[in-house]
């Protein structure tokens, strides 16, 4: 045994400090772990622990677990821990280090986990050269769900799912996970390793700390396959089933490095600051006179709580409505909500939102029972006219509202408003002429507050001052027209 041989092994019998001290999976017990004596995940987790204790990186590392037999990553690594969805590791690493670049997150899966439901995920997050690292514990089988067929099971093995022994005529080939990954001109650093013996073990543990290196180093995409044994599913003794990784699984998926360019690629630097907050209005193209009205104009009054459901046709403006109420709300410091609801047949189908505008904390952006329903044609206003509670209002484009609709105790204004924006220079304008009058019922906002966002959401001037004059009509129409209910 080599000197270097022995320090491995010694520094590998120390308890790392990223694991917790105590293993509250099973507290009773403080150091166990969940995992089956003779698996190879105990073993892996030790040298990634040990990995992140020599690379000095336990307080900006994240681990993303998986699904699987390796799930409980969380309760052994004192580490920023996530927990992804089946197969979906790398998809939540690339966001944890897209968004923390600092950070080094490494993707810990299995190969129920990696190479079957999470087969896209892994191939797009190599190609597109992530900068993470990926551990991938291949034991050829669903081990933690009770032993079906994997991909990566090897032709001939028995599972519960192919109690006759694995067919490539039925269930396919073995699925060479870190050959495939190679082909892509994306990772940087790709190596099978094993845990059959302690010479692969030994090799196991370099290359596990290589590829968290490298994403240290800002190398880019490093996957390391660990083929590993699972003794309770394959129904093996601890001995048994390590010497069958090393006599077995290797005959299958050789041992080796796939894909090396850690010696061609460029470190990366990490990303700039984003813009700080006084940038941002110039980034939303957000202009000076838009904040000042915007700052200027405070709600009217005090208690704000509206629920505005505003329907229609596809076309006729009615995301655009809501969107400027919202817009409004925020100029007058209102907290707001904007929810767009269509269907597939979205333009000349139906469509609708749900507007929240409040001076408290919203809690759902739904609208279930509008304070005012805003309701452009027919079927809308048939659709949502039950949901407006007593007191409520309806604001109808027709020229009569039908007798059949809502109950008595409804505040109605029902006029052509289409017809009123034809008159005024175009058809288009229906929706703000129906705003205006809304308006003058909600009250609450301040009309800096509309003209601030009429500026920001409308950027044609021709269309800016038709809007303006058509909201400007609605108001008058609601002074002259509203009484009691027709
Ligand atoms: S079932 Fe297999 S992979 Fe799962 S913990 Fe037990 S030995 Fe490990």
């Amino acid at each position: 045994m080599s000197s270097e041989m022995v320090a491995d092994y010694t520094v590998v019998h120390e308890r790392a400090k990223s694991f917790y001290k105590r293993f509250e999976r099973k507290p009773e017990l403080q150091h166990q772990t969940h995992f089956c004596p003779g698996c190879g995940h105990g073993t892996v987790h030790k040298m990634l622990a040990r990995a992140i204790d020599e690379l000095g990186i336990q307080d900006r590392t994240v681990l993303v677990g998986p699904v699987g037999c390796g799930v409980f990553t969380y309760y052994y690594f004192d580490v920023g821990n996530i927990q992804a969805a089946h197969g979906r590791a790398p998809a939540v690493a690339t966001a944890a280090k897209r968004s923390h670049p600092e950070s080094i997150v490494i993707a810990y899966q299995g190969d129920g986990d990696l190479s079957a439901i999470g087969a896209a995920e892994i191939l797009h997050a190599a190609n597109r050269r992530e900068n993470i690292s990926v551990i991938f514990i291949n034991n050829a089988i669903y081990s933690m769900t009770g032993g079906q067929v994997a991909p990566t099971t090897l032709l001939g093995q028995k599972s519960t799912t192919t109690p006759n022994g694995r067919s490539a005529a039925n269930e396919g080939f073995p699925m060479h996970v870190s050959e495939l990954l190679s082909t892509l001109e994306g990772p940087v650093y790709i190596e099978r390793v094993g845990l059959g013996d302690n010479k692969q073990i030994m090799q196991a543990n370099r290359a596990i700390r290589r590829a968290v290196e490298n994403q240290v180093k800002g190398l880019g995409f490093s996957l390391i396959e660990v083929l590993s044994p699972c003794p309770t599913i394959w129904k093996m003794s601890p001995v048994e089933a390590q010497h069958a990784v090393r006599d077995v699984m290797e005959k299958v998926y050789p041992l080796g490095v796939f894909c090396d360019r850690t010696k061609e690629v460029e470190p990366r630097a990490l990303p700039t600051a984003g813009p700080s907050l006084d940038e941002i209005p110039g980034i939303l193209g957000v202009t000076d006179a838009d904040s000042t009205a915007g700052n200027t104009a405070k709600a009217q009054a005090e208690d704000v709580d509206l629920h505005v459901r505003v329907a229609g046709f596809g076309g006729q403006g009615v995301l655009l409505m809501g969107e400027i109420l919202a817009e409004a709300g925020l100029n007058a410091g209102l907290e707001v909500s904007w929810l767009p609801s269509y269907g597939p047949e979205m333009r000349s189908g139906t469509s609708n939102c749900h507007v929240r505008l409040s001076n408290q904390t919203i809690d759902s952006p739904l609208v279930t029972a509008p304070n005012v329903l805003v309701a452009m044609n027919e079927p809308s206003l048939r659709k949502f006219e039950k949901s407006v509670p007593a007191g409520g209002w309806i604001i109808y484009n027709g020229d009569e509202f039908p007798t059949d609709c809502a109950q008595q105790d409804v505040h109605v204004l029902a006029l052509p408003f289409t017809q009123v924006a034809y008159e005024l220079g175009s058809v288009r304008a229906g929706n703000m002429v129906m705003l205006g009058a809304m308006l003058e019922i909600v009250k609450a906002l301040p009309q800096a507050s509309i003209d601030a966002a009429l500026r920001r959401m409308v950027k044609n001037p021709k269309w800016l001052e038709l809007d303006a004059k058509a909201i400007a009509r609605g108001r008058e129409l609601f002074k002259e027209n509203a009484g009691p209910r027709p």
